[in-house]
């Protein structure tokens, strides 16, 4: 029986009733292959009564500068195009009981003209515009078409009518508002019973959920709104509890399948260590420290993000890990997003790890750097080096993970500045050493929604706060009228041995355009404001090693102003570089502007960012917005620069800079499920559906932690739902 239903659900729908071989076509183009796909194709809203209004109710509303979005059902009463030199535009007029409104359309007159045909009744909905005259109208709203008893059973009987985006493919496919109501509701009245269950019974009735096919059958043709929010609130649950299910699976893999190295604490190395140091640790340091001593020490491999904002020290963290594993005679790794980050790494572990031998010279610790630039000869000896153990501490970028990269014995893999790594690497360098422990860190705070799913299945330890000797950075926002002034604070400052950063933004997506704007900016500034002052210039179209000679030269002092594009984004300890100027900052994303500041304030004195931006940003006035959704493009995006701006100015904090970042951007661009492997959320958002997040979280844990392969005749639904809907995303969960 059950395999039999299946079928019926995976037939073609060209089987369906009014589709047919041609229209199969079409609906193949858009992925709804058979019955299954095409039940689950839901509408993108509903027919709302909530906002319906009549044609003389709206003309009401407008008068009274109402500015939200409303729905009027007409009838077409006359259309007509008109030519004004090259344009031409649409005007439809509408009518219904109570009165007149009009549509116009500017672009793709000559589709809509086609689609309004004299008598037919549309469902419009968009804000509403005034005419020359104050009467209503709406420009390019949606629309969608309503058969006769459609709009009689809605206007008497209140019925919910689903409106679903139909996209080009299935318009050249002769398919409308109207047929894709018909098709679906065939599909949904037919087959809805077949679909199989996907959430365990006790489940569903401990969260009240409904069922699956109820659920369905209300999310196109609801009964009542009510019963379209349980519909929904259901496929946000569904979605949310495989999504917390497969991180906790990945988890469990990762804790039970391998196992670790149980280090101890064999010698005085690491003691010796922190004597070298000519700081205390923070209390924050030393709490992460004891969480990743506690994973070290126990057999479980430690799998940890350690998040601190820039500066915090999470470095010396790792290394102190690296030195545990030393210690247990493991090798150690470190691996650095960019070759002159890494090169920087080994340079600064080097000279840590002298001092520490001079004063205790008992075990010298060796330090390579493996870099995919470098000689063959060198490369040769680099690679032996790690094979024959010879390397105990090696740094690198991508290259660590290569093949032919040998440990002889790796016991500890460190990511630094991990966004910048997917799951996938994740894995592979994993098999690179028995089962190493691994510690990423993160310099963009994560906001907790976030790293509970895509980094959920890491044990997260947090670094919040900075090293006493830091005077927080002092941040302005200025006009660019005012970068006269900012240049001669410039000049005054370096009296003090202050330098500085002063950045471009990239002009386009291109290297040769990037390379222009910044030497164009080097040559003037070096002519006119800056003409008394030593100034250099970095930029992404120099090798790595022409931009660490550069920063070498900064470091020693040769420059007083360093001219760059955003090359100098991550992780460059310029202690004296104490001013940062970013120019045309509402440019960058507001976790970029947060990175660029932590390249300054690394000292004990008073530090700078100066973001520098249009004097119409500047005063913008954010608390007189008008609701989002009613701001056009452009305004919007003044908008979205004023917060950025403004949220720098008033913290510090990189938490509160990550909420509202994701508040902004909305978390696809954070969110990124490819780098994750997990799947892409359709239902929920992870932005508001927090409550929902956390509860699937728990009821997911609990479940695995019980039953940690799924073979219990209660989870079989899962298994199954799992096999068949996620097999994509298990690879990094494999269930036995
Ligand atoms: P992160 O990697 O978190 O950006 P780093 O580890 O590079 O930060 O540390 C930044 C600077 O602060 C380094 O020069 C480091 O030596 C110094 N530092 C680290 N911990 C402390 C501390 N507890 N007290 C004072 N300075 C510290
Ligand atoms: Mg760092």
């Amino acid at each position: 029986m059950k395999s039999d239903s299946k079928n019926l659900l995976d037939q073609s729908v060209q089987y369906l009733k009014s589709v047919g071989p041609k229209r199969a076509e079409s609906f193949a183009k858009v992925g709804i292959k058979n019955i299954h796909d095409l039940i689950y194709y839901f509408p993108s809203r509903h027919l709302d009564r909530s906002t319906l209004l009549t044609a003389a109710k709206a003309s009401d509303y407008l008068m009274n500068g109402y500015e939200g979005e409303l729905t009027v059902i007409g009838k077409v009463f006359e259309k007509e195009k008109k030519r004004f030199g090259k344009k031409e535009i649409l005007k439809v007029q509408f009518r219904d009981s109570t009165g007149f409104f009009e549509c116009v359309w500017f672009r793709g007159t000559k589709y809509f003209y086609s689609v309004f045909n004299e008598g037919n009744t549309f469902a419009i909905s968009s804000k509403p515009d005034k005419s020359k005259f104050g009467a209503l109208k709406f420009i390019h709203p949606d629309f969608d078409r309503l058969s006769e008893e459609e709009e009689k059973s809605f206007l008497h009987t209140g019925k919910i009518i689903p409106f679903y985006r139909i996209p080009k493919e299935l318009k050249s496919g002769n398919i409308g508002d109207l047929s894709l109501r018909r098709i679906i509701n065939l599909a949904v009245e037919n087959y809805v019973d077949l679909v199989e269950e996907t959430l365990p019974e006790e489940i569903i009735k401990e969260n009240n959920l409904i069922g699956l096919p109820e659920a369905i059958r209300n999310y196109h043709f609801p009964e009542s709104s009510e019963k379209l929010n349980s519909a929904q609130s259901r496929f946000k649950f569904e979605e949310l509890f495989y999504l917390e299910l497969l991180v906790a699976l990945r988890k469990q893999n990762y804790q039970t399948k391998l196992t670790g190295n149980k280090m101890s604490i064999k010698t005085n190395l690491v003691q010796n260590f922190l004597k070298t140091l000519p700081f205390e640790l923070t209390k924050a340091q030393l709490k992460v420290l004891s969480e990743i001593k506690s994973d070290l020490l126990s057999e479980k491999p430690m799998n940890r993000l350690l998040q601190g904002d820039v500066g915090s020290g999470k470095t010396i963290v790792s290394l102190i890990a690296m030195l545990i594993a030393i210690d247990n005679g493991f090798q150690a790794a470190i691996m650095a997003p960019t070759e002159i980050l890494a090169d920087q790494h080994a340079k600064n572990i080097s000279v840590m790890m002298k001092k520490l031998y001079l004063k205790y010279p008992d075990k010298e610790i060796k330090v390579s750097l493996l870099l995919g630039g470098q000689k063959k000869s060198e490369r040769e000896k680099r690679l032996q080096d790690i094979e024959l153990q010879e390397a105990d501490i090696t740094v690198g970028t991508h290259a660590l993970f290569e093949e032919k990269v040998n440990y002889k014995n790796l016991g500890l893999v460190v990511i630094d500045e991990q966004h910048r790594f997917g799951v996938r690497q994740r894995a592979r360098l994993q098999s690179k050493g028995k089962t190493p422990e691994v510690l990423v860190m993160s310099a963009t705070p994560i906001p907790r929604t976030i790293s509970m799913t895509v980094y959920g299945d890491l044990d997260i330890s947090v670094i919040d706060e900075m090293p006493k000797n830091r005077i927080p950075i002092k941040t302005v926002l200025r006009g660019e009228s005012r970068l006269p002034e900012i240049f001669k604070f410039i000049i005054d400052k370096s009296k003090d041995g202050y330098q500085t950063f002063i950045v471009y933004p990239l002009v386009e997506d291109s290297d040769k355009l990037e390379l222009k704007a910044a030497e164009t900016f080097y040559e003037e500034l070096r002519k006119t404001h800056l003409k008394n002052l030593n100034v250099g210039l970095i930029h992404g179209r120099m090798s790595w090693q022409e931009k660490e000679e550069k920063m070498l030269l900064f470091l020693k002092k040769q420059f007083d102003v360093l001219i760059s594009t955003t090359v100098i984004e991550v992780g460059i300890d310029i202690p004296d570089a104490n001013i940062i100027l970013i120019n045309d900052a509402h440019r960058f994303g507001l976790s970029q502007l947060h990175q660029l500041r932590g390249r300054v304030g690394r000292s004990n004195k008073q530090a700078y960012c100066i973001l520098v931006t249009k004097d119409e940003i500047v005063q913008y006035n954010i608390q007189q917005r008008l609701e989002l959704d009613y701001l056009s493009s452009s305004m919007l995006d003044k908008y979205k620069s004023a917060i950025r701006l403004q949220t720098m100015v008033k913290t510090n904090n990189g938490f509160e800079i990550a909420e509202t970042d994701l508040k902004l951007r909305g978390p696809g661009d954070i969110f990124s499920t490819k780098q994750s492997g997990f799947p892409d959320l359709k239902y929920a958002d992870i932005i508001y559906d927090t409550e929902l997040l956390n509860l699937t979280k728990k009821i997911a844990f609990n479940l695995i932690n019980k039953d940690p392969s799924l073979d219990s005749e209660n989870n079989s639904v899962i298994r199954n739902n799992l096999i068949k809907h996620y097999s994509e995303n298990l690879k990094y969960a494999k269930i036995a």
